[in-house]
């Protein structure tokens, strides 16, 4: 796919740009450019598709493929992602090594499940190779946003929405997809703190069949009101569990859990179906076992956590995701039970995250070959 440049009238300047990124904080501020691909349905196609059976087979055609001055993006009032929430995205960083040269983390795991986000909300499927090429083009021009500061990134926005005018219930045959990107520095600031977490016992963010294994804003508005609870109580985030079984411990709202072990294992819980597969969980896996950990993907409940704390078994907790990296989870509620880790050194915590960040900013080398040069 070949991208047309719109170049930048007017591009922040580098005196402005560079009081941007002393702090950026996160989500904020944003770069000069975004890019932008537009799609239609071809109606016939569809239908022979689904006469075969293939039902989300969303045949179409993606053109107008462009990096363009960041701005509004002009909507009808009736485009389908306003109404009916037809939307996925995606989250993925680049980061500055030290000779200058600019990185990303596994793009591809990032296209792979764009696509399995959108077959689930019936959006279109993106050629990998054209997603991660938008990423590519619109972090060459805006290069200059890259930070190289300690913990700093540039935070990369994809995302698809359906924008045909249409009020009845079914996909937009109209759908874009952007790419954003904005300036990140430490996601809950500089020190490793661990947070407290509460159990979300009057909402859940996804059920069986749901779209909880789909990276979709409707899962994070769903997250927003018992986030908001959470906040009332003093908490940093909340915990979803599965309510219908065993209280097995799904995630976070935007992070996925793992336990560490006295005995070196790593657990997290296993893929229902309700769980986000993060790139963050997959990859802090694989250094685990490299690093001699036994990893196991698995239920676990509200329960066993409790009594592991409790005898010493399981000895640090922690949350992990593109975002936040890695966090140590020190205090968890439900109710008035608390499960304190708070004591714990986080040895492994601290371990596994210094390896991962290692491995992004180029301070180690790339056993892997996850990264993935940008410019
Ligand atoms: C994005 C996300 C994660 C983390 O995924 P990463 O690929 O590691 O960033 C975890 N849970 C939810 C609900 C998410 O949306």
């Amino acid at each position: 796919m070949e991208f047309e440049l719109h170049p930048h009238p007017t591009p922040v300047s580098a005196d402005e740009r560079a009081q941007i990124l002393k702090d950026p904080g996160f989500g904020s501020y944003f770069t000069d450019y975004m890019a932008t691909i537009e799609w239609k349905a071809d109606v016939s196609a569809q239908r022979e598709a689904a006469a075969a059976g293939n039902f989300l087979d969303m045949k179409g055609t993606w053109s107008s493929a462009r990096i363009e001055p960041f701005g509004p993006i002009t909507l009808s009032p009736a485009a389908g992602v306003l109404h009916y929430a037809q939307e996925v995205f995606e989250g993925i960083k680049a980061y500055r090594h030290q000779d200058g040269s600019i990185w990303t983390f596994r793009p591809f795991e990032n296209a792979r499940r764009l696509n399995r986000s959108a077959r689930r909300l019936a959006l279109p499927q993106l050629d990998e190779e054209a997603f991660v090429k938008a990423i590519q083009l619109l972090v060459e021009q805006d290069q200059g946003w890259v930070p190289d500061g300690d913990g700093q990134s540039l935070y990369i926005r994809p995302f698809m929405i359906g924008t045909e005018a249409f009020l009845g219930v079914r996909p937009a045959r109209a759908v874009s997809f952007h790419v954003i990107a904005s300036p990140a520095g430490n996601y809950f600031g500089g020190e490793l703190k661990p947070v407290s977490i509460m159990v979300s016992r009057q909402y859940a963010r996804s059920g069986p069949g749901g779209t909880g294994e789909a990276k979709c804003g409707g899962n994070y508005a769903a997250s927003l009101a018992p986030q908001l609870e959470a906040d009332a109580q003093g908490y940093n985030q909340v915990l979803f569990l599965d309510p219908t079984h065993d209280n097995a411990v799904e995630e976070l709202g935007g992070m996925n859990v793992m336990f560490v072990t006295d005995d070196n294992r790593l657990i997290t819980p296993q893929l229902t179906g309700t769980i986000l597969e993060g790139v963050t969980r997959k990859s802090i896996l694989q250094l685990a076992e490299d690093q001699g950990m036994t990893v196991e993907e698995r239920r676990i409940t509200l329960d066993e956590w409790d009594r592991g704390v409790a005898d010493g078994t399981i000895t640090e907790v922690f949350a992990c995701g593109t975002a936040a990296v890695i966090t140590p989870i020190g205090t968890l509620h439900d109710g008035d039970r608390v499960i304190d880790s708070s004591h714990s050194d986080f040895a492994v915590t601290n371990r596994l995250r210094q390896t991962l960040l290692d491995l992004q900013t180029g301070a180690s080398d790339d056993p892997h070959g996850w990264l993935y040069r940008l410019a």
